[in-house]
């Protein structure tokens, strides 16, 4: 069915990739409506697609350019409207892909309405949401730009440019937020941590002292709203989790009990190839204090798989530190070589046969971590925010803990959206189920 109208004003996004991204589709479905767009329901419906592309593997570079083909074939007299990272380094393998009508780059979202219209417009402004559609928790973007250039990852050459939100803008977003019924507002940035260090740059610039300014503040400007509400982190690199951060996280119940710090690998010589700036032990040192600090702190991690020259015994390393570290959940991924990055000429002679048997079992360490950290909660009483939809499989309400344990529970819709007590009950290596607790 296509059913098109001829005014080309009914859209239909879809996203790849990070929370940032996520957050930022959000903006430009804002704008879009703004500027009398209509966003449709169902794809077929649509004559102009907006596709928010990721660059961070190869499978979804390819995941990107199958989006475009698939809404081509949809509507083949539709404006394909490309933006996101992968448009941002790629531009020529998108340009002559059949559809195009526009590729975005990413400092350039706040001007979709304009360059979709022809409007000549020059204007670039910070992007800015009132809502979240679909999801129960809404993300805010407080920071964008990474200069870390860790070796393999592309990032910092899609998104070089350090910018942090000013305070007073992320508390009127968030303010908005938590009006509009969001119970969770989780602040995510391409290197979250890295929140201010443009800021302080541009003070001391102008000759203004050494000024200091980081993610805590941001913290205790957003710890003064009033409301019910919870605040959750998304991803922040090691050097940035502060003594005052953790200080901060401790004395206030309203930050979620959980940081996200990824790992990428638990050898020493397979970090330093990576540019992590770490070893195994800095990092152990790290989960150590945050525990001591925080009680019951949930710690999630991310790992690479099969980074060029890891041999076994690297490998080993790695799996015996998340047994030692015990990560509440952990995302393995596996090594992909992003061009213009230094890993990338590397060598590497790991076949697939080896990349796949190192992934299940790093997962399996990981799963068993899971188990271990879930285990000391049952009996307990957390809060959980309700999923706005039923668990696909069980049918039953789902959602996650301020220490991101996901729980299965049996309960009415009206829980959804909302903060309920449940009791753990019983788990196994990938579910933890819960009762609710009715008052
Ligand atoms: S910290 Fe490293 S992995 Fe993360 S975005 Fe920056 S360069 Fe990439």
């Amino acid at each position: 069915m296509n059913l098109q109208s001829n005014g080309e004003k009914r859209f239909f996004i879809h996203t790849l990739g990070c929370k940032v991204n996520q957050y930022e589709s959000q903006a430009i479905r804002e704008i879009l409506l703004k500027a009398g767009f209509i966003e449709c329901i169902s794809k077929e419906m649509a004559d102009i697609y907006v596709v928010n592309t990721c660059t961070v593997t190869e499978k979804v570079d390819k995941e990107s350019r199958h989006w475009i083909g698939l809404f081509h074939k949809t509507n083949p007299n539709a404006k394909i409207v490309v933006t996101g990272c992968y448009a941002q380094q790629n531009t020529e393998d998108i340009a002559f892909l059949p559809g195009i009508a526009h590729i975005i780059k990413n400092q350039d979202k706040s001007r979709i309405a304009d360059i979709i219209g022809g409007a000549q417009t020059e204007k670039q402004e910070p992007l800015f949401i009132t809502d979240f559609k679909n999801h129960t928790r809404a993300f805010v973007k407080i920071q964008d730009g990474c200069d870390n250039h860790c070796s393999y990852c592309k990032v910092p050459l899609v998104r070089s440019i350090l910018s942090s939100k000013p305070i007073d803008i992320i508390v009127s977003e968030v303010e908005g937020l938590i009006a509009k019924g969001f119970k969770e507002i989780v602040l995510a940035g391409i290197c979250l941590g890295a929140w201010g260090k443009d800021l302080i740059s541009s003070q001391i610039a102008i000759g203004a002292g050494m000024p200091s300014a980081d993610l805590v503040d941001v913290l205790k400007a957003l710890d003064k709203i009033s409301g019910d509400f919870r605040l959750r982190l998304s991803s922040i690199e090691p050097k940035y989790v502060t003594d005052e951060l953790i200080d901060f996280i401790a004395a206030h119940k309203r930050i979620c009990r959980h940081l996200h710090i990824p790992l990428q690998s638990g050898d020493d010589e397979i970090l330093r190839k990576m540019n992590r700036r770490y070893t195994a032990k800095d990092y152990k040192a790290l989960v150590d204090k945050i525990r001591a600090g925080i009680s019951d702190a949930a710690i999630t991690t991310d790992i690479m798989v099969g980074f060029p020259g890891e041999k076994d015994e690297n490998f080993m390393n790695t799996v015996k530190f998340v047994k030692e570290i015990v990560p509440s959940r952990a995302h393995i991924f596996t090594f992909s070589a992003r061009s213009g990055t230094s890993a990338c000429s590397m060598p590497s002679d790991l076949s697939q046969a080896t990349l796949k048997k190192r992934y299940y079992e790093l997962r399996s360490a990981a799963l068993g971590a899971s188990y271990l950290y879930r285990k000391q909660f049952v009996g307990e009483e957390l809060n959980i925010l309700v999923e706005t939809k039923r668990d696909k499989n069980s049918g039953r309400l789902t959602g996650y803990s301020d220490n991101y344990i996901k729980v299965l529970f049996d309960g009415p819709d009206t829980l959804m959206g909302k903060i309920a007590p449940v009791r753990i009950e019983d788990m196994n290596l990938v579910y933890t189920q819960g009762v609710y607790e009715q008052s």
